[in-house]
């Protein structure tokens, strides 16, 4: 049988969809969520990114703010914007665009985020919320990832999910994430002995490595759900370069029930989530405020 395709760009346009009419109806009681994204420097990706947030945001009809500043910008000067930003009322989510230029300590910045602003979910308190299952903002390509697995399978309870990758921004929260959806979860990173005996164990299989195909399918069960969330550009035989993911989708599609093409798989869903945490930051505000 051949598998289900997880359309992240189908999946990413009916959230924005729920999002747009949410906003509408706030907007009727003269209310407006609002995100500000600020990146520095001239990082062709991030400006990119940042393009497409700034548009997604204004579409679904929130507020959207940018501060576009320059590479030589200070850590202290970065670190003032952020903290007016945690003190302006229309903005409820507050998204720095990484990598920050070397000069300044990102670590630092994303702490310096109100925890309650922080839609990327990177903020220590919001991470350790995560860990201990209390409501937290959760970062986005986490979220999307696993709202995709469960386009296919809506109980993944029981399931054995294998997460290839450890970051703080991919593999963990994502492995956290299957936790709470009662998964048994296994993690292999870079000194796992033994990666392709224990990922042909997974019912499902996410990969958050950045290495080009390197899920094959000698690496896959039959049956399995995967979940490529790997993003990387290659070379082209005949010249210019294109995006493929850690997964060779086309080794692998045809063992799985349901897989992600690379693009339009989790990428997608990484913008819609950030939408999504803003409004719920929104709606946590009003919660306090009322
Ligand atoms: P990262 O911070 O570089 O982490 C990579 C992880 O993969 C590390 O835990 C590393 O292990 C592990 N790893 C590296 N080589 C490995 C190998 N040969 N075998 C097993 N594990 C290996 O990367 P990231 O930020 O998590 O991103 C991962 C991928 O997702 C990248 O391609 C990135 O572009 C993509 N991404 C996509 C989105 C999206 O919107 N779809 C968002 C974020 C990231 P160690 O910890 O042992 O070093």
């Amino acid at each position: 049988m051949s598998p289900m395709i997880l359309d992240g760009n189908a999946a990413a346009s009916q959230l924005r969809d729920e999002l747009r009419q949410k906003i509408t109806a706030l907007a009727t009681q003269g209310k407006q969520p609002g995100l500000a994204v600020v990146l520095v420097g001239e990082n062709p990706a991030s400006k990119v990114y940042v393009a497409n947030k700034a548009k997604q945001t204004k579409e679904i009809g929130m507020l959207s703010v940018e501060h576009r500043l320059p590479a030589e910008t200070s850590e202290a000067d970065l670190l003032a914007i952020v903290e007016k930003l945690n003190h302006d009322p229309a903005i409820h989510g507050i998204l720095v665009q990484l990598p920050l230029p070397e000069h300044i300590n990102a670590e630092k910045v994303l702490e310096s985020i109100n925890p309650d602003k922080d839609v990327d979910g990177f903020h220590a308190v919001n991470a350790g919320k995560l860990a201990i299952g209390m409501n937290a903002l959760v970062p986005c390509t986490p979220l999307g990832s696993v709202y995709l697995a469960k386009m296919y399978k809506k109980d993944l309870s029981g399931l054995h999910a294998v997460v290839i990758g450890r970051s703080n921004i991919v593999g963990k929260p994502v492995a956290q994430l299957l936790l709470q959806e009662n998964c048994t979860v296994t993690i292999v990173h870079s000194r796992t002995k033994n990666i392709a005996d224990i990922c042909r164990q997974a019912d499902l299989l996410v990969a958050a490595i950045g290495k080009p195909l390197f899920v094959g399918a000698d690496m896959v069960k039959d049956g399995a759900i995967v979940i490529d969330v790997g993003i990387n550009r290659v070379p082209k035989p005949d010249g210019g370069s294109k995006i493929v993911g850690d997964v060779d989708f086309d080794a692998v599609k045809d063992k799985t029930a349901a897989i992600t093409p690379v693009p339009g798989g989790v990428g997608p869903m990484t913008i819609a989530f950030l939408l999504a945490n803003t409004l719920r930051a929104f709606e946590l505000s009003e919660a306090r405020n009322h």
